[in-house]
């Protein structure tokens, strides 16, 4: 089963919208596979963010997701890491679609309220920054066929 890393974002914790956000992935259809608050240092936002080194906004935007604790999750699903880029939005919330999050919720450049994995290579490696492979979880889930059977 694909995985994605996700983050809700410190500006997104210290708003109160952890519930509204993770309801989006929630909702859709996706399955949580590991979560953690985590207040994370600026040395693993570096290793984070590691492939946005030598541009302008990398040390703001290692500094933002080191300033305040996040929610840092995993979550599966058939296609899940393009679901969850398309539930985010486009990068700046002032030009996300209204209807993502970052469209719903947002409306700062940097502070953007959630990280999704871009790839399946960015999400092994996320993945492996923040969770070892036993606190990611595999179980049955109830409505499974119902939301993913019948793809044609
Ligand atoms: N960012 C920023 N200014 C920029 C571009 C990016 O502050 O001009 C921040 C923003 O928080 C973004 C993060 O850096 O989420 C990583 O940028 P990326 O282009 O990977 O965007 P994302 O994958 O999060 O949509
Ligand atoms: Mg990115």
């Amino acid at each position: 089963m694909e995985k994605t890393l996700i983050i809700i974002k410190p500006d997104g914790v210290q708003r109160r919208l952890i519930g509204l956000i993770l309801s989006r992935f929630e909702r859709k259809g996706l399955q949580l596979a590991a979560a953690k608050l985590m207040h994370i240092s600026e040395s693993l936002a570096r290793r984070h963010y590691a492939v946005h080194e030598g541009k302008s906004f990398f040390d703001g935007v290692t500094k933002y997701l080191s300033s305040s604790p996040s929610l840092v999750m995993v979550w599966a699903g058939p296609g899940a890491i393009q679901i969850c880029r398309k539930l985010m939005g486009k990068t700046f919330g002032c030009e996300a679609e209204p209807g993502t999050i970052r469209g719903d919720f947002g409306c700062s450049r940097g502070y953007n309220l959630v990280h999704g994995s871009d790839s399946p290579e960015s999400a092994a490696y996320e993945i492996s920054l923040y969770f070892t492979p036993e606190e990611i979880l595999t179980y049955p889930i109830t409505d499974e066929p119902w939301v993913f059977s019948n793809n044609q």
